[in-house]
């Protein structure tokens, strides 16, 4: 014992316990200690110490676990490689030296190889692999690195690799790993078995395989993900800060959004017409052998189709990347649960997430109460669900939009995983209060119909409020696409009175209709449409044509009247259509390929420019305060038909919204005496509003809650429609 202290440490259902007895500078350092050395996969939730009598102890010891029982255990999350194991690596002296699966009790794969609970090897994929006696030896000694470490592995035992031909045939005589790198260099495109699924991968600075990879996946425009061999590299490529660069070293290696550097560093179909590239460091033994290879950078996007989960198997990969992929590198340690990587940014030198799902997931998020089990099934774009158990709650990793049969599989293979980590018997069930959402249906199925229905942006606050601990009432700014309102028309630029039961709308967006409804989230052109005659009246068609809006030959009188006889044209207030708009008016584009697309493109314009406000007017309709954008829109229109630079146009947006959204929030503090803003919605993705809206709001004195490690789109809806739900039953 470093700190010449005798006592004993022991594991318990509730938490560790240590105790020990010596002087009194010995016993603070080790408190000191415990901080500082703790190993990567540990985390201290809650510290408390208390003086006991002393016993006379003389010898430091592990005492063995009070309870047989391991149903507590958490499962970890899976993360990337540790130094040691890094070293071992290329260690050429090492039993292990370039082998692609080197893991240990503080790396690798943990979630995505567990079939069942408690987490043993075997109940994970590892399970037809017979350790060696060797492996055998380091497992059972407590003092090794890989004591337990359950996917233990090395070259006489464990996992190896095979490259195939697009077929799903045998390429022999080859080094896998050598010959994956000719190929990629040679601008072909490879799945690549990960540690959550498949990556499509290609040599990003090859134009023509990127295009290919473009072409072959259907993914015209968005934007793909690189991976770098370091953070030298990652700075080559794009501006790093402080925060950002721990991110991109952190043992959960996310997908992190960086401002691109000028310049073609790479291909210039990675990431076209956005200013950010999204890039991760290498996380598995596999990608840093891989990224030996002479590359500036390797694309890993997920190997799926459009809409369809992520790939897993072998086989399943061959069948269905039939025709997207040259090769195939796989392995035989099966992956048992799907898990996308992680994507985030850092705003405010603080953590944002859009998907949290590798690294992350099934990490629980600490609520501040306990709670029934509640089982909630989110959202239909971006869904993941989330288990609570005691004062946890479990989000599961990323699923996506609910459309495809393969993604509603996902959604069901995730009810029954997540149940089992949480040991979470729902008591109560909550989904979206659309009645039409897949996740909706389900939930209504497994409840008997008795699921609690949370309305959408209501859900969204009481996530960023879980996340943060808070309770009680607060205004919940909720600025989204599109979701379903108690009144039937699609919501979606909330301001609420909220707390985690209840809510009452205080504020929102004026109503414009969406000729055309779903048709107009791909067409933002139709979105502004509405926005002109709104904002014009009659002769508002003389602005379109002006500014070009539709497509060549758009009969504007048609739309006049399509708008007028409300034919397929719901009613909306969405701020994330209000920003498809004006991208629109801006002649950034007609039609997006991805939802988001223009919003993304209208930011990106936004970031640098001379600010200021546009005028917009605030009214009132039975209590609610209703914004009119309309003064906005008469100017920005008047100001992109004069040719006044868009990008001061953008920013002048930008700015205008968060001071249009700072305004409601004032008012309804004035009448409530409430000072704490809850940000929440799709919307604060886009950093430049986001912080645009903190900073105007702190200014004036307000306290901001903000999201960090859940989602603000739909990827944290069931988050806050099981804490909604939980708090709802408790009122009644
Ligand atoms: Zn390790
Ligand atoms: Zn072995
Ligand atoms: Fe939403």
């Amino acid at each position: 014992m470093k700190n010449r202290l005798a006592g004993f440490v022991q594991n318990r259902p509730d938490g560790v316990i240590a105790e020990v007895e010596g002087d009194s500078e010995s016993i603070r350092r080790f408190s000191a200690d415990i901080i500082r050395s703790l190993p990567p996969l540990a985390e201290i939730v809650s510290m408390n110490s208390s003086e006991v009598p002393l016993c006379g102890e003389r010898e430091f010891r592990v005492a063995s676990s009070g309870s047989s029982s391991r149903t507590d255990v958490h499962i970890a999350p899976d993360i990337c490689i540790c130094d040691e194991c890094l070293k071992e690596l290329f260690d050429p002296q090492n039993r292990r030296y370039r082998y692609p699966f080197i893991n240990c009790t503080n790396c690798g794969p943990r979630l995505t190889i567990i079939k069942d609970i408690p987490y043993d090897r075997i109940s994970t994929s590892m399970s037809c692999f017979a350790m060696c006696p060797d492996c055998r030896r380091e497992y059972n000694n407590p003092d090794d690195r890989r004591f337990h470490a359950e996917p233990i592995a090395c070259p006489a035992c464990g996992p190896s690799l095979r490259l195939l031909d697009r077929d799903g045939n045998d390429i022999s005589g080859v080094d896998p790993i050598r010959e994956a790198i000719n190929l990629l260099l040679k601008g072909r495109i490879l799945a690549i078995k990960g540690l959550g699924g498949f990556h499509l991968s290609a040599d990003a600075s090859n134009d023509s395989a990127i295009e290919g990879l473009r072409s072959r996946k259907f993914r015209e425009e968005k934007p793909l993900a690189v991976m770098v061999k370091d953070i030298r590299q990652a700075a080559y490529l794009a501006e790093v800060d402080g925060e950002e660069e721990r991110l991109l070293l952190s043992a959960q290696r996310p997908i992190v959004l960086l401002r691109k550097k000028k310049g073609d560093l790479i291909s210039r179909h990675i990431a076209p017409g956005v200013p950010d590239l999204g890039i991760m460091l290498p996380y598995t033994p596999l990608h840093y052998l891989l990224l030996e290879g002479a590359f500036r950078a390797l694309v890993m996007t997920s190997a799926n189709k459009v809409d369809e989960p992520i790939c897993i198997g072998n086989r399943e990969a061959v069948e269905r990347l039939r025709g997207i992929a040259d090769f195939f590198l796989v392995h035989d340690r099966d992956i048992l649960v799907r898990c996308d990587d992680s994507v985030s940014f850092v705003s405010e030198g603080r953590q944002g997430m859009i998907r949290r799902s590798r690294g992350y997931a099934p990490k629980p998020i600490l609520l501040n109460k306990r709670l029934p089990d509640v089982l909630a099934l989110g959202s239909h774009m971006k869904n993941t669900i989330c288990c609570t158990k005691g004062s946890y709650a479990f989000l599961s990793p990323h699923i996506g939009d609910m459309e495809t049969p393969q993604a509603r599989d996902f959604f069901h293979e995730n009810i029954s995983l997540m149940q089992r980590i949480a040991q979470c018997r729902p008591e109560l069930f909550a989904c979206d209060s659309h009645p039409e959402y897949y996740s909706s249906k389900a939930a209504s199925d497994l409840s008997g119909g008795n699921a609690v229905r949370v309305q959408h942006h209501h859900a969204h606050v009481v996530s960023c409020m879980a996340e943060n601990r808070i309770s009680g009432q607060v205004i919940g700014l909720a600025m989204d696409g599109t979701g379903y309102g108690p009144d039937g028309k699609a919501w979606g630029s909330e301001f609420l009175i909220a707390d985690e039961a209840e809510f009452i709308r205080a504020g929102h967006f004026g109503y414009f209709p969406l000729p055309g409804g779903e048709k107009a989230i791909r067409e933002p052109w139709r979105t502004a449409v509405s926005l002109l005659k709104r904002a014009f009246g009659n002769g508002w068609q003389e602005y379109a044509a002006g500014l070009r809006l539709g497509p060549e030959g758009t009969d504007y009188d048609l739309m006049d009247r399509i708008i007028e006889l409300k034919i397929n044209t719901p009613q909306a207030c969405g701020l994330g259509r209000i920003f498809d708009g004006v991208a629109s008016i801006l002649g950034l584009r007609r039609r997006v390929s991805f939802e988001g697309q223009a919003a993304m493109e209208l930011e990106a314009m936004g970031r640098n420019g001379a600010v200021r406000s546009y005028p917009f007017e605030v009214g009132c309709e039975k209590d609610v305060l209703v914004i009119d954008f309309s003064p906005a829109i008469r100017e920005i229109t008047m100001d992109a038909l004069r040719n006044v630079s868009r990008h001061e146009i953008a920013a002048s947006f930008h700015f205008t919204l968060s001071i249009a959204i700072f305004a409601i929030a004032n008012r309804i503090r004035k009448k409530t005496g409430l000072n704490r803003a809850v940000l929440s919605g799709g919307c604060f993705q886009n950093r430049t509003l986001l912080e645009s809206c903190i900073r105007v709001m702190k200014e004036n004195g307000f306290e901001v809650f903000r999201h960090r490690i859940v989602p603000a789109n739909d990827g944290g809806i069931s988050l806050g429609q099981a804490v909604s739900a939980a708090a709802r039953t408790a009122v009644c």
